[in-house]
């Protein structure tokens, strides 16, 4: 008989226990989840990616609606339980009450704030979900000051997302120094420093005092005095399991609600998991010891038998390019030994501590590659005493003799683990990849390997290569290219926060494998650093496709087309007659007017693109850009002017758009179409940005597409005004060159960011104010017309046809 499971909780563990639970019997129980977030589950390790801008919500969604719906789930989100009644076996809430058989707490950790004056401000927040989140990403506009109270794993997390967002973040810690509990003060230095590096300040032994401002948050006042402005105030100062529910319903509870070994709380009927238990006086704040807690619940739940059993686990830290691992014990002690590694050139620290011959505890900087195999000898208790000289070296130098860069890999026994967060060994994914699970994903979806907090995603992909050997082929698309290692979302955001203004500063402190770069790697950092720093950076001409280098587009015969820039598709006789005289002078095959309302000449000789720009500037007419990663035209219709049906005047708006933008470098072509009315002649509904007048005013949607991918636009925002309409377009496009990679149109940049995050960007008066003026700085050096340059005709003479199409094919 189908028995009434409710679950309180929409969290990690209880996300693992439905699954597991369902696993073993699909029909056993009728399920009601109850959420006080108003979503379901999503990986809320995942968080700082979000936070940092490397990942979406959407992709840390771990359950979504469909998953519910299959299984029958009664999804209660955004409903809190406020009251368990255990005689009537009902649990209470806004809605009213809910019969259980059997009940979970799964209600997790609350933040602990500290009782500081100001600290109920608006602008303070905690570090726990979704909410706190979006509110360090709303607050985290360049220039913007943030103060995060504690340097431990998440304030650090938070600290590293909101400077890579261009936040000016400090981080108070009352230690001596960071992550005391994980590091000792020597890889706590290193990390300081790396931190510093990005432009995070860093105050340790900070108490803090209060937190000043009347309406909202305006600064953090130490007990010694120090006084930091602040726009925001993230409190990470720690965790108290939520035993609310529980107390008061009399369950025994200590620190957290205490269970047995089955997850059962002191009523049989109830049971408890996650970060709101306590196991043998112990308290859990990392999720693989959730995880097993969720396999033993839901073996128990079905009549199995299981028993959660703590084991150790490792620490890592989810901040790109600080490399940290620390497990086991690594405190002083009278009877213990230590070897360290240091090398201060390389920001590289080891330290091993020993006792009794085993290894008890390990804490590496910089250089992580070992971390698994030392937690390995620790959890196996290995006797050291025979390779101890070599030990720190790693499992490459075990027998003196160095071997391959997968040796550490290869070192470890089939039960070493690889997944710390999910408990996969490596003999379980040596496993899936010989069943056909062949590349990162498939991994991922067999075993789970890396699917949590993502650390161990290049120990899988490690054991990937040393299972597949040459057949493994690591994703291109996650590196830039050969060059690097780094995402293009890494190389943005270390770009910003190291402030790196030129091309050999990026290679030198990112790494580049190549002295200087290569086709693929030198356009998009040319964009990068054009774009974030307009006034510093001179572009690279060299790093330009070859259309932009000729400031025309190449044809398949080698000849070019010649499109002039038309404000808005508007066009008169005098342009047409310059056009007209372009044609017959250089003898031009074809004139064709194009889709965006301008008119293209095509077959133009190489020799002759100079003196035609020159004759065409004469007459006032500038390049069109057709050609360019910037914006090339705004579509119009007629508008109120002349139609009947036309509700504002958006032929003059396109043009005023088209002179305000026109000569913007963007990651990718940018174009734009305003309709007068909803029949939208203009075809705006496909644009990259499209506004639509109507009577009251103007819709402006966004990322849509009409070429290999065809895509409506979403709706940003309904404005009044046609000065708001422009403000809204420029604060958007000003938001995608600052944070779209290079060669993502916008609706593939939305995907990733989220519709949402911009519409908050761009509607909230400081960040829009601020995204046009940076836009308008960089169109002060950047708004001119390259053909007035009269770019270098030996150029066109160095350009070969076949070389640069296929480069251009590429794109
Ligand atoms: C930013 C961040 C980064 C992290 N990074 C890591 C990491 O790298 N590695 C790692 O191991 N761990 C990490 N953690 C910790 C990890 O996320 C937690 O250990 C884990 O989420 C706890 O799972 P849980 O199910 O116990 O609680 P949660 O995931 O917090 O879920 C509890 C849910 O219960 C809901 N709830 C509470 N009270 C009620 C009520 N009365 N009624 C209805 N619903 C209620 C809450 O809204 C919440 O959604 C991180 C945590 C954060 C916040
Ligand atoms: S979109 Fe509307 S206003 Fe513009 S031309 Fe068409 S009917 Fe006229």
């Amino acid at each position: 008989m189908t028995q009434r499971l409710v679950i309180i909780g929409a969290g990690m563990a209880s996300g693992r226990m439905i699954e597991h639970l369902l696993d073993y019997a699909p029909d056993a129980w009728h399920i009601t989840l109850f959420n006080a977030e108003p979503r379901g589950n999503y990986n809320r390790l995942m968080l700082s990616p979000v936070l940092s801008g490397e990942k979406t919500y959407e992709e840390i969604v771990t359950h979504d609606d469909a998953f519910y719906a299959d299984r029958r789930i009664d999804c209660r989100f955004g409903e809190s339980v406020t009251r368990i009644d255990r005689e009537a076996k009902l649990v209470h809430s806004a809605n009213g009450a809910t019969p259980y058989d059997k009940l979970v707490i799964a209600t997790g950790s609350a933040p602990f704030i500290i009782p500081v004056a100001g600290k109920d401000l608006a602008g303070v927040v905690s570090y726990r979900d979704l909410e706190d989140t979006n509110a360090m990403i709303a607050a985290s506009r360049p220039g913007a000051k943030a103060v995060v109270i504690g340097g431990g794993l998440l304030g650090l997390e938070a600290a590293a997302g909101m400077a890579a967002r261009g936040a000016d973040v400090t981080v108070i810690h009352l230690m001596g120094h960071l992550m005391e509990r994980q590091l000792d003060p020597a890889a706590g230095y290193l990390l300081q420093k790396d931190l510093e590096r990005r432009g995070i300040r860093v105050h340790c032994k900070g108490a803090t005092k209060a937190i000043l401002g009347t309406d909202k948050v305006e600064a953090v006042l130490l007990e010694d005095g120090t006084v930091y402005g602040a726009d925001l105030v993230c409190m990470a100062v720690g965790i108290r399991p939520e035993t609310r529910l529980a107390t008061d319903a009399h369950l025994e509870v200590n620190r957290g609600v205490v269970v047995d070994a089955q997850m059962t709380t002191s009523d049989p009927s109830i049971f408890a998991l996650g970060e709101c238990v306590e196991f043998d006086r112990q308290l859990f704040g990392l999720v693989a010891p959730l995880y097993d807690q969720a396999k033993v619940l839901a073996a128990v739940l079905n009549d199995g038998v299981a028993a959660f059993c703590p084991v150790q686990t490792a620490t890592k830290l989810k901040v790109t390019g600080c490399d940290l691992f620390s497990a086991g014990d690594f405190a002083d002690g009278p009877d213990r030994e230590e070897i360290v590694f240091r090398d201060p050139s390389r920001g590289i620290y080891k330290r091993l501590v020993i006792e009794d011959d085993r290894l008890i505890g390990a804490v590496m900087y910089g250089d992580t590659a070992d971390g698994n195999w030392f937690f390995q000898q620790i959890k196996d208790g290995t006797d050291i005493s025979e390779n101890r000289e070599t030990l720190i070296f790693g499992p490459a130098f075990q027998g003196g003799v160095q071997s391959d860069p997968l040796a550490a890999v290869a070192a470890l026994p089939p039960e070493a683990e690889i997944c710390g967060c999910n408990g996969i060994c490596k003999g379980q994914i040596v496993e899936a990849i010989n069943g056909g699970a062949t590349d990162l994903g498939k991994v991922r979806a067999c075993t789970k390997a890396s699917a949590s907090c993502g650390t161990c995603t290049g120990l899988v992909e490690q054991v990937l290569a040393l299972t597949l050997g040459d057949a493994f082929a690591k994703p291109a698309a996650q590196s830039i290219c050969a060059c690097t290692d780094l995402t293009h979302e890494e190389v943005r955001r270390l770009i910003k926060g190291q402030e790196l203004k030129s091309m050999p500063a990026v290679m030198q402190e990112l790494g580049w494998k190549t002295s200087c770069g290569c086709p693929t790697c030198r356009p998009a950092l040319n964009f990068y650093l054009l774009a974030d720093w307009p006034l510093d950076y001179q572009d690279d001409r060299q790093s330009r496709f070859v259309n932009e280098r000729l400031h025309a587009n190449i044809q398949k015969d080698g000849t070019f087309s010649v499109v002039p820039r038309m404000w808005g598709g508007v066009t008169n006789a005098a342009e047409l007659r310059a056009i007209a005289d372009a044609a017959d002078k250089y003898d031009v095959p074809m004139v064709k007017v194009t889709g965006g309302q301008r008119i293209d000449l095509l077959g133009v000789k190489k020799e002759d693109l100079p003196s035609m720009w020159a004759d065409l500037n004469a007459a006032g007419l500038v390049s069109g850009h057709a050609y360019s990663k910037g914006l090339r035209t705004v579509k119009t219709c007629v508008g109120s002017e002349f139609c009947r049906f036309g509700t504002q005047d958006s032929t003059g708006l396109g043009i005023k758009l088209e002179k305000r933008l026109w000569g913007s470098w963007t990651p990718h072509k940018v174009k734009l179409g305003v309709s007068g009315c909803p029949r939208n002649c203009a075809e705006a509904t496909c644009k990259d940005v499209g506004i639509v007048c109507v009577d009251s005013g103007y819709q402006i949607g966004v990322g849509g597409a009409a070429g290999m991918d065809l895509k409506e636009t979403e709706r940003l925002v309904a404005v009044e005004t046609e000065a708001e309409a422009i403000e809204i377009t420029v604060a958007f496009v000003q938001l995608y060159r600052e944070n779209g990679k290079y060669l993502d149109r916008p609706y593939k940049w939305l995907k990733k960011v989220g519709l949402d995050w911009v519409r908050d960007q761009v509607t909230d008066p400081e960040i829009r104010a601020a995204l046009i003026e940076r836009f308008d700085l960089s169109q002060r050096v950047y708004q001119k017309d390259p053909w007035a340059e009269r770019a270098a005709p030996e150029e066109a003479r160095r350009f070969h046809p076949v070389a640069t199409l296929s480069q251009e094919a590429a794109e």
